[in-house]
């Protein structure tokens, strides 16, 4: 499984350790075949080159679009060396056999960071580069490929020691290698186009990053980790600029992005709006007469829980909410901006991670949501749908007041963002109870009722803010005891998707409590 290297094929935009590289292969008595520029440098270097349109019989042309597409080339690249035929088509064809390709790729990853024009961007899409690397890596039981200058001395040192062959091992490596590579290449060039809505179904997406920060550790310390930018353009986490405090860790980042992304729902020229999040749950969220107003408010839906919590907020940071976020321990605030009396009261939490994002994500704006299971990938696209007011049906005997109904809109925004199952209360625009994450209705719903008396207690209020309030829940009540748990809790009109077998009977019950209730015809489920 040993091949001689007797000709190299080189062809590379980053021409870091080319020339080296090239006259060490030279001094092995390796022919050296090259494109356009790589063949200047190596021939400015004093070492001999072919130039590939002599192999071809043919210049480069448009501008380099078309200079290795070529039989001459591919030819070279595909013959398998047991195959007698193929060794008779080189032979008649005049055709010499590539040992070595070398081929770095046209920069267009680095294009896009550099903020280039499309035509720019379009133009450092590689297409002779790729065919040639996929042509060596599947032929590598007789040809070794290299797609970066990091591999040149592994394979000089092979070189080395076979004699001036390469083992099937190492090139079995470097054909995994090549085909990785180009697979990122083409899944950088289609993400390019997914940014600028050219979004392609599910099945054809592909999946990559750019290590963005090596973590401390995973979700525990025994977990390693590490965060990764896909280069979509959304305002958020990812694309922070974090202005002070402790590094972010795991746990931090994916808290941050569910506060940001709930937060986001609430446009900010209707109102200033703060979410509270701890594991990945809002514990708070409220839209208020001012900023500060609107954090007092989703503070006291559980002010236990937002201890060592997330804060998000929808308009510029400003001093007086900076003074009330600095009463309690907070761990990370992310706002688009912040003016200068916030970024001074801020300042004096020198632990306290503060983000900002520059703007805020489009909550409707299509994306990708990745999540693994044991040896595969789900995925689908990201909740984009939103409650648009021809969506609402009452179903009940009694509709809801105009009051009653920005409570269920915001109530049914939150529930959202809540973890199945949820049920969330909200008055005044403010929640004051939500039920997360349990495996039964009826529990979200008890648990969600519970917290509100907890904080009506703390806060010396002589009944729980659920009286009179609005419900959500995030898929349909499948039997009527959630429901009526609700209206015990106080709760006067209720908004979910509907759809159940039962959902008379829902309605009913609904109708008996005097409730009012509207379905959306829309699941929210949040796994
Ligand atoms: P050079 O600097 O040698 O002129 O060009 C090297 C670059 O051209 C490499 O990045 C290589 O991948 C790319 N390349 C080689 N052949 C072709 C081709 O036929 N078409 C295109 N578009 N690029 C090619």
């Amino acid at each position: 499984d040993l091949v001689p290297i007797r000709r190299a094929l080189l062809s590379v935009s980053d021409k870091t350790g080319l020339v080296d590289f090239a006259r060490a292969l030279a001094a092995r008595g390796v022919d050296l075949v090259s494109t356009g520029g790589t063949s200047r440098a190596l021939k400015a270097a004093g070492l001999a080159v072919t130039d590939v349109s002599d192999v071809t019989g043919f210049p480069e042309i448009m501008d380099g679009r078309v200079k290795t597409l070529h039989p001459g080339v591919h030819g070279g690249l595909l013959a398998d060396r047991d195959t007698p035929a193929h060794m008779a088509a080189l032979a008649s064809h005049d055709i010499a056999p590539i040992d070595l390709l070398v081929v770095n790729l046209y920069p267009f990853e680095a294009t896009v960071a550099s903020q280039a024009d499309d035509a720019t961007v379009i133009e450092n899409i590689d297409i002779g580069g790729p065919a040639m690397i996929r042509a060596a890596a599947k032929n590598h039981s007789g040809v070794a490929v290299v797609v970066e200058p990091g591999d040149y001395s592994a394979i000089l040192d092979e070189l080395a020691a076979h004699d001036g062959a390469t083992t099937l091992a190492t090139r079995r490596r470097l054909a995994g290698k090549a085909y990785a590579r180009t697979a990122a290449y083409d899944a950088a060039i289609g993400g390019w186009f997914a940014e600028r809505g050219e979004e392609a179904a599910p099945e054809y997406r592909a999946f990559g990053g750019r290590l963005a920060q090596a973590l401390r550790y995973g979700e525990n310390p025994h977990q390693e980790a590490a965060f990764y930018r896909t280069g979509e353009a959304r305002p958020g986490v990812a694309t922070a600029r974090q202005v002070q405090g402790k590094e972010l860790s795991y746990n931090n980042i994916n808290d941050t992005d569910a506060a940001f992304e709930c937060v986001a729902e609430f446009d900010p020229a209707d109102a200033p709006a703060v979410v509270i999040v701890k594991h990945a749950n809002p514990c708070g969220a409220a839209r208020g007469a001012s900023l500060s107003e609107a954090y007092r408010k989703a503070l006291a839906c559980d002010p236990v829980s937002a201890f060592g919590g997330i804060v998000a907020l929808n308009r510029p940071f400003d001093g007086e909410t900076a003074e009330e976020i600095a009463k309690l321990f907070t761990e990370v605030v992310i706002a688009p901006e912040a003016d200068e009396a916030a970024l001074a009261v801020m300042a004096g939490k020198k632990n306290l991670r503060l983000l900002l994002t520059g703007g805020l994500p489009d909550p409707a704006a299509a994306g990708t949501m990745v999540r693994t299971v044991a040896g595969g990938l789900l995925v689908q696209d990201r909740d984009a749908k939103r409650l648009e007011a021809g969506d609402l049906k009452v179903v009940t005997k009694r509709a809801p007041s105009e009051r009653e109904m920005a409570d269920l809109r915001f109530a049914f925004t939150i529930a959202k963002h809540v973890k199945s199952n949820a049920i969330v209360y909200a008055r005044d625009g403010a929640t004051v109870g939500i039920g997360a994450g349990q495996m039964s209705r009826v529990d979200s719903s008890r648990i969600a009722a519970q917290k509100a008396e907890d904080a009506a207690r703390a806060a010396g209020l002589p009944e729980p803010l659920t009286r009179g309030s609005a419900v959500a829940s995030d898929a349909f009540f499948p039997f009527a005891d959630g429901l009526l748990a609700a209206a015990k809790a106080g709760a006067t009109a209720v908004i979910q998707p509907g759809g159940s077998v039962r959902d008379d009977e829902v309605i009913a019950a609904a109708d008996e409590a005097g409730l009012a209730m509207v379905f959306t015809g829309m699941r929210h489920f949040r796994h």
